[in-house]
C-alpha cells in the first residue's frame, strides 16, 4: 500500500476520545463528506424533491380563495385544508401536538433515526440545496478541502463569493416561502413589492431568518445534529435493541483486512475507511450506534460498493437492529412502540371529537364599552338605559348563516339594535354591534336578566336548523 495511500487512511482513523468533528484542542473539524451514490441515495434523493415540492408548493395552492395552509398568527386563525381554527380553540391545537408527539416517539422506537435522515429539514435542505451548490461551484471533497488550504486569492475569492451568493438566493428563497404560511403567500407577494418599511416586522424577520440559516447550512451543519438538536437527544431514550438502525456487522466484517488481498482468516472489511469519507457527521460506523448517526445511509451505499468490487455479498452496513446484529431475533413492535401508537391514537380521537364539536356556529357576547351602560335622558322626567355587547360569531362553515335574534318571552320592554335583524354570517370571525334599551324600572336591585335567542337557519333553506340561547344580565344603576 502506498504511504499517501496510507496517509489518506490515517486521516481519517478517529480518536476514541472524541467527537469526530473536534481536533485535539477542541477546535472545529470542518468536514466534507465524499459523494457516493446508491439505491438508498437514489430514494433518499426521489424522497426529498418529493417534501421539498410540497414545501414550496403548498402555500400557493388556494381553495375558494382560501389558502389551504395558513397560520394567521396576528389575527389568530389557523387554516389547515378546508377547516378554520381560532385563538380559542387551542385544546385542539393540543390534541394534534399531542398526537404529533407520540407519532415521533413510535416512528423513532421502531425506526430509529428515520426522521433525522429522510425527513429532517435540515438533512432535506442540506442534501439538495446546499451541499450540491457547493459540489457544483467547488468541486470535489478533496477539491474542498484543498480549497480551504489554500491561500486567498483570486480563484478562491471568486468560488467563495459565487457559492455564498447562490446560498443567499436559496435562503431568501426557503424564509419567503416559510412565511408565505404565515402571513399568506398573496400578502406577501404585495410586501415584496413594496417598501421594507411599510412592513418592517416582516422584513426584520426575512433578513433574521436568513442570516440564522445562511449560518447553520453554509457553517455549522452537521454540528447542529450532533449537538444542538433536542430530539437528537431524545432519542437514545426512544430506541432500543429492536429499533431499526444502520448498523455495521462486526461480526462478518472484523477482523478487518490491513490490505485489499482477500485471506480466508479475515472479515469482509477491507478497511478502506469509505464508510468514515462518506458520513456527513464524520463518525465511524464500525464502532456501533452512535448518537451522531443520523441514519442517513450514505454509509450503506458506499460499503455495498466496496462489497461489489470485492465480490463480497452486499449488507455489511445495513439497516439492522442492535438484536439481529447480535444474532438474536428481532421484534418490529415492543410494548413500548403498542404505547406511543395508543398516545397517537387517543390524539386523533379527541381532535376529531372536538372537530365535530367545533363545526357548530360558535357565539360570544362580549361587553362593548368600558362602562356596562349608558343612560339616555329622553325628557325631564324620563330616563332609558343602553347595554352596549359585542356579538362575536365564529363561522367554522364555508357558507353563509342566516343568524335570526330575538328575546325570550315578552321583549316588549326591551329594544334591541344591531345592524341587520336577520343577518347573514359568512366563513370566519365577524363581529357586530349590540344595543339593548330599556327603562330603568326593569331592573331590581341593578340588574334584570334576559335570554336572547339566536335562530340560525343555512342560506337558501327557510326552516332553522339550530336555535342556540345566551342569557345576558342587564345592569345599571343601583
Ligand atoms: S466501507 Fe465497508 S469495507 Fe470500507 S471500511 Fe467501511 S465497512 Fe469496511
Ligand atoms: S454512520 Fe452512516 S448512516 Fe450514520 S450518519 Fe454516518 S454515513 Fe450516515
Amino acid at each position: 500500500m502506498s504511504s499517501s495511500s496510507n496517509n489518506s487512511k490515517k486521516r481519517f482513523e478517529l480518536d476514541h476520545e472524541r467527537l469526530a468533528t473536534t481536533d485535539q484542542d477542541g477546535n472545529r473539524i470542518y468536514i466534507h463528506p465524499e459523494e457516493r451514490s446508491g439505491r438508498w441515495s437514489g430514494r433518499r434523493v426521489k424522497f426529498f424533491y418529493f417534501l421539498l415540492s410540497i414545501y414550496l408548493i403548498l402555500p400557493w395552492i388556494y381553495i375558494d380563495q382560501r389558502q389551504i395552509v395558513l397560520l394567521d398568527i396576528a389575527r389568530r386563525e389557523f387554516h389547515l385544508f378546508g377547516h378554520i381554527f381560532y385563538g380559542h380553540d387551542a385544546p385542539l391545537i393540543l390534541f394534534i401536538l399531542v398526537a404529533l408527539g407520540f407519532f415521533f416517539a413510535f416512528v423513532t422506537s421502531v425506526g430509529g433515526r428515520v426522521w433525522c435522515g429522510w425527513g429532517c429539514p435540515q438533512t432535506v435542505f442540506m442534501d439538495v440545496i446546499y451541499r450540491p451548490i457547493e459540489i457544483m461551484v467547488e468541486g470535489s471533497a478533496r477539491e474542498r478541502r484543498e480549497l480551504d488550504c489554500a491561500p486567498w486569492g483570486a480563484e478562491k475569492l471568486y468560488k467563495r463569493g459565487l457559492k455564498w451568493l447562490l446560498f443567499l438566493i436559496s435562503t431568501l428563497h426557503i424564509v419567503h416561502s416559510f412565511l408565505g404560511y404565515f402571513v399568506g403567500t398573496r400578502a406577501l407577494l404585495k410586501m415584496s413589492l413594496g417598501s421594507p418599511a411599510d412592513n418592517l416586522t416582516t422584513f426584520l424577520f426575512v433578513l433574521g431568518g436568513t442570516a440564522i440559516l445562511l449560518f447553520d447550512f453554509g457553517w455549522f451543519r452537521e454540528q447542529f445534529c450532533i449537538i444542538a438538536c433536542p430530539y437528537g437527544r431524545m432519542q437514545s431514550v426512544l430506541m432500543d435493541d429492536h429499533s431499526l438502525i444502520v448498523g455495521y456487522d462486526h461480526t462478518r466484517g472484523e477482523p478487518r483486512r490491513s490490505s485489499e488481498v482477500i485471506t480466508p482468516q479475515e472479515g469482509d472489511c477491507i478497511n478502506c475507511y469509505l464508510c468514515v469519507k462518506v458520513c456527513p457527521t464524520g463518525i465511524d460506523i464500525r464502532r456501533g450506534t452512535q448518537m451522531e448517526c443520523i441514519a442517513c445511509t450514505i454509509c450503506i451505499d458506499a460499503c455495498d460498493g466496496i462489497m461489489e468490487k470485492v465480490k463480497r455479498p452486499m449488507g455489511l452496513i445495513r439497516y439492522t437492529s442492535e438484536c439481529e446484529l447480535r444474532g438474536e431475533s428481532s421484534r418490529y413492535l415492543g410494548i413500548r412502540s403498542i404505547i406511543y401508537l395508543l398516545g397517537i391514537l387517543v390524539g386523533i380521537s379527541l381532535f376529531v371529537a372536538s372537530l365535530s364539536y367545533k363545526s357548530e356556529l360558535g357565539i360570544s357576547m362580549i361587553r362593548g364599552s368600558k362602562s356596562p351602560y349608558q343612560t339616555i335622558t329622553i325628557s325631564a322626567r324620563q330616563q332609558e338605559i343602553v347595554n352596549h355587547y359585542i356579538l362575536a360569531f365564529r363561522n367554522p362553515d364555508q357558507g353563509e348563516i342566516i343568524v335570526q335574534i330575538s328575546q325570550e318571552g315578552d321583549g316588549s320592554k326591551i329594544q334591541m339594535t344591531t345592524l341587520d335583524n336577520p343577518m347573514s354570517i359568512g366563513p370566519g370571525v365577524t363581529r357586530i354591534p349590540l344595543f339593548l334599551r330599556f327603562r330603568p324600572q326593569l331592573l331590581t336591585d341593578g340588574s334584570h336578566l334576559i335570554t336572547i335567542i339566536f335562530s340560525l337557519t343555512r342560506k337558501g333553506e327557510q326552516t332553522p336548523y339550530s336555535i342556540m340561547k345566551r342569557e345576558v344580565t342587564l345592569v345599571g344603576p343601583l
